[in-house]
């Protein structure tokens, strides 16, 4: 499965892409200057996509889930006893190339083989779940997704003959081969728009009986369960000539919860989502992006720039922001060191940026909120902060941290100095 695409959004929500506006001020491709977030409201696991797709018509093979080397035998002697595919159950593309995608020929063998899948750990994502899927003769892997276009207010197919690979390298080195056609959301996907994307994706007018119902099922999908995203990579065709298909991504909307009860149970309860949640719960304004350096800052558009900054200062170590973190125009002591808690209890942070303009909140409320977090934290509190204070009594604010003189944290007066400190810092 591959990531999300070319999104941008004005605000953030989970799942967006962040544009990073100093990418386009300075004239850089912004494509490149995007960050990914960790999914918008609820992203499923393949099983459950696979799930989604089956009910709605979408031809799948049959899957099982398996949480032990003997579930896994078992599943593979349910399906037939014949060759089966023993698949990584993670939130995260790549998994095939990582070793999380394996077949096997036997239950015996699907038992070995989820043996060594499950544990393992895929970008950081630790294997919990393996499905057992039943086993396809593959003739040809295409691609195909609908995403929400919000930018262009509209919804976006993109389709490619060219399908299992990772659809944003083919996006980029052969970006011919990838079609895209937005998607009135009055008309939805009918059969001319599904026959209007496969002929802008260069199938022939043969293959179009069989791919057209596909495509108008993955619409049902997206739109009967209001999602932001499906994506089905590689939607296959196999021997017979029949189409399936084979990996399934798919992301709900948030917003429309209201809609589908039935959608609570699919859910996740993982750490991460903990943490969101956590955040959440204690009023904070927080979003999971990808990188090692996370940010906290008051008001939404000193962090959006701190955001920029930093993934600018952080190109030339490899560091990105690891979050968005707003705690807000009159943020007290104590928001502080509830935002800093949230941070620096994230395994992926290597870093920490405080980037505050005092306010309502005076500068020496943030600096006590920074003492009061790390006296709060103790010994678990080992990742480098750095501060950058400005505002209504910002002397104040730094003759606090300069007298508590704490190992941990760094001040610096600028905005630019600050962020490439703390990018520098998420690399060593
Ligand atoms: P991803 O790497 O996370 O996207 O995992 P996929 O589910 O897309 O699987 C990766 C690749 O494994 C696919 O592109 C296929 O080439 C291959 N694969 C997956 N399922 C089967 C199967 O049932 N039979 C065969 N022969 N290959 C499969
Ligand atoms: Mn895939």
């Amino acid at each position: 499965m591959s990531s999300f695409l070319l999104l941008e959004a004005e605000t953030p929500e989970q799942g967006d892409r962040l544009p990073v506006t100093g990418a386009r001020r300075r004239g850089l491709p912004t494509e490149d200057h995007t960050i990914q977030t960790k999914g918008k409201g609820v992203d499923l696991y393949e099983y459950q996509a696979r799930d989604l797709f089956e009910a709605h018509g979408v031809p799948v093979l049959r899957g099982i889930v398996a949480t032990t080397p003997e579930e896994a035998e078992n599943a593979a002697k349910e399906l037939g006893g014949g060759v089966v595919v023993v698949k990584a159950q993670v939130k995260i593309g790549g998994r095939g190339k990582a070793g999380g995608v394996k077949l096997a020929k036997s239950p015996e063998e699907a038992k070995e083989k989820a043996e060594e899948i499950l544990g393992m750990d895929i970008k950081g994502h630790t294997v919990h779940r393996v499905m057992i899927a039943e086993g396809a003769s593959i003739e040809e892997e295409y691609y195909f997704s609908i995403l929400l276009d919000r930018a262009n207010r509209r919804h976006l197919a993109m389709c490619s003959r060219e399908g299992g690979m990772d659809i944003e390298t083919l996006a980029k080195e052969r970006p011919e081969a990838l079609a895209k056609v937005g998607i009135d959301a009055s008309v939805g996907l009918d059969e001319a728009k599904a026959r209007e994307i496969l002929k802008e994706a260069s199938f022939d007018e043969s293959e179009f009986d069989a791919l057209v119902p596909v495509l108008m099922q993955l619409w049902d999908v997206y739109s009967g369960e209001d999602a932001t995203l499906v994506e089905v990579n590689p939607l296959v065709k196999v021997s017979d000539g029949s189409i399936i298909a084979l990996d399934g991504k798919v992301s709900l909307d948030d917003n429309a919860t209201f809609r589908h009860p039935e959608h609570e149970e699919l859910k996740d309860t993982s750490a991460q989502d903990e943490r969101e949640a956590r955040a959440k719960a204690e009023g904070l304004n927080y979003v999971r992006l990808e990188g090692e350096v996370g940010i906290i800052g008051n008001g939404a558009g000193l962090v959006m720039s701190t955001l920029d900054v930093v993934a600018y200062a952080g190109e030339q170590y490899g560091t990105r922001p690891a979050n968005f973190l707003d705690i807000g125009g009159g943020a007290s002591a104590e928001v502080m060191a509830k935002g800093l808690d949230v941070i620096l209890g994230d395994e992926q942070v290597r870093s920490c940026l405080v980037n505050v303009f005092g306010g309502i909140t005076a500068c020496d409320e943030v600096a006590k909120g920074i003492l009061g977090a790390l006296e709060l934290l103790g010994d678990s509190a080992t990742k480098p902060i750095v501060v950058r204070l400005d505002g209504n009594k910002v002397e104040e604010g730094r003759q606090i941290l300069e007298e508590a003189n704490h190992p941990l944290v760094t001040m610096i007066d600028t905005m630019d100095g600050a962020a490439a400190k703390a990018a520098e810092l998420a690399k060593a």
